[in-house]
């Protein structure tokens, strides 16, 4: 029954019937799932569960609905739900080897498929060799990434403290994790430092050399900088490849935010976006973004094997002691304990298609945000940000900044679109997420009729 309704679910919306989000009130909502009495009386099955899921999946935002562009959050590959039902009945938490021998097995198989695409495993990457681990999200992925620079560049810092003149670089487009790790790792948001940018708002190499020989001289020590690979406002690439070349030569960690961007590792057409990214120190990369995986998996990789081990020094003598086992332990790797097996969400995306299925949807989703791109561009009163790199675009009525918000708040009400807003390059732009792949350019002709509908008033 309950396969059944996400069947009808998922069908209805792709054939674009209905509204794609509805904005009830929360305490409507709760009462109309009769949540408090389930809660108390049970008895959830049979028309009773039935009732529920309606009830549930015509409130639920539909991301199969080929309107919904408005967040990076990846329509999964149907099949892979099914690891989600795995895991959840089994329920076998692996950080700790013997608590689910082949959920850590398939992380540890995915996070080696990863860091091949990287480079960091198979012939190609002579010496060099590679570890990882899987978080619940980016977000998290990025502060483990920054706490293994604090630990390469202040490795008292675990016991003692940290010093007062550690600061990070990142790009002003960085993601808000990224200002979020800096505070609660004890630098101070303040001292993520953003670097110089170009006119679009990558990280400009001309410029970093200079900006850190200028922290180092006021006595700071910066920790990592922090390139983006697929910025989460526009979508960009900083040169990840000279920015590398400048971190080496100053002896700095080089982070890689690739949360939405690394995906792009799978296609032999984009892949370029990120060259160089074999010389970071640490990568994030989130497979329920542009991997099509159920929420939530996020990859933290890292170039040296020792790196994440050495971020975490922490005894438990329950779990951490000498065992003769034939796999290995995560919980050394990780701020989290107890974990979902996050590595079967990403291996059944994979797993159903293959990779290059995979690789197709994300070259599709690029063509179709360049198309875009070009559509709003040659339309009067319409600019665009900057040509897409990737599947997100920008755009807005010519106009102030309140009405691109008015526009999405209508929208947002109606139902029929759902898309998000940004700020970048000092202005607040309607913003598209390309991220389902029966979405056609069809759909963006008339995500424009209606904007500019709407900005006639
Ligand atoms: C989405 C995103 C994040 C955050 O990842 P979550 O999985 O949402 O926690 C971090 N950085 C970038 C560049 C992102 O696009």
């Amino acid at each position: 029954m309950t396969v059944a309704a996400l069947q009808a679910y998922g069908e209805r919306a792709a054939r674009r019937e209905g509204a794609v989000l509805r904005q009830p009130s929360i305490d409507a909502l709760v009462d109309e799932l009769d949540i408090e009495r389930l809660i108390a009386e049970g008895g959830l099955e049979g028309t009773r569960l039935q009732l529920f899921l309606d009830h549930y999946l015509s409130g639920a935002t539909r991301l199969h609905h080929p309107r919904y562009m408005a967040h990076q959050v990846g329509v999964p590959v149907p099949h892979a739900a099914l690891a989600a039902l795995i895991d959840g009945f089994t329920n076998n938490p692996m950080a700790i080897y013997e608590m689910g021998p082949p959920a850590a097995a398939i992380e540890h198989a995915v996070l080696n498929w990863m860091m091949t695409k990287v480079g960091w495993r198979g012939s190609a990457c002579g010496k060099r060799c590679g570890a990882g681990v899987l978080t619940h999200g980016g977000s998290l992925a990025n502060l483990t990434a920054l706490l293994a620079a604090r630990a390469r560049c202040a490795p008292w810092s675990w016991t003692e403290g940290i010093p007062s003149n550690l600061v990070l670089v990142c790009s002003p487009g960085s993601h808000y994790s990224i200002a979020r790790a800096a505070a609660i790792l004890g630098l101070g948001a303040q001292n993520a430092h953003y670097a110089a940018t170009d006119a679009l708002g990558r990280i400009d190499p001309e410029l970093l050399p200079g900006q850190l020989r200028r922290l180092c001289q006021e006595g700071k020590l910066p920790i990592a900088v922090v390139a983006n690979a697929g910025s989460t406002a526009l979508g960009l690439f900083d040169p990840i490849r000279d920015i590398g070349a400048i971190c080496r030569e100053h002896g700095v960690w080089l982070h890689v935010d690739g949360a939405h961007g690394a995906s792009t590792l799978l296609s032999s057409r984009l892949r370029h976006l990120v060259n160089g990214i074999e010389d970071a120190d640490s990568i994030v990369w989130d497979a329920h973004k542009m991997l099509r995986s159920p929420l939530l998996c996020a990859a933290v990789l890292v170039r040296d094997e020792t790196a994440l081990n050495d971020a975490f020094q922490q005894d438990a003598s329950y779990l951490f002691h000498d065992k003769d086992e034939p796999g290995i332990d995560f919980a050394h790797r990780t701020i989290e304990c107890t974990k979902a097996a996050l590595g079967l969400k990403v291996f059944f995306a994979l797993a159903h298609g293959g990779e290059q299925a995979l690789a197709a949807v994300i070259d599709r989703q690029t063509d179709l945000a360049q198309a875009a791109a070009d559509l709003l561009r040659a339309t009067p009163g319409i600019e665009v940000a900057v040509q897409p790199q990737t599947n997100i675009v920008c755009f807005r009525l010519h106009g102030t900044d309140a009405l691109q918000l008015a526009i999405r708040k209508r929208l947002t009400h109606d139902g029929v679109f759902y898309i998000s807003t940004a700020e970048a390059l000092g202005k607040r732009w309607l913003r598209l997420v390309l991220m389902n792949p029966n979405t056609t350019i069809d759909d963006i002709a008339e995500l424009r009729t209606e904007v500019l509908a709407l900005g006639r008033g």
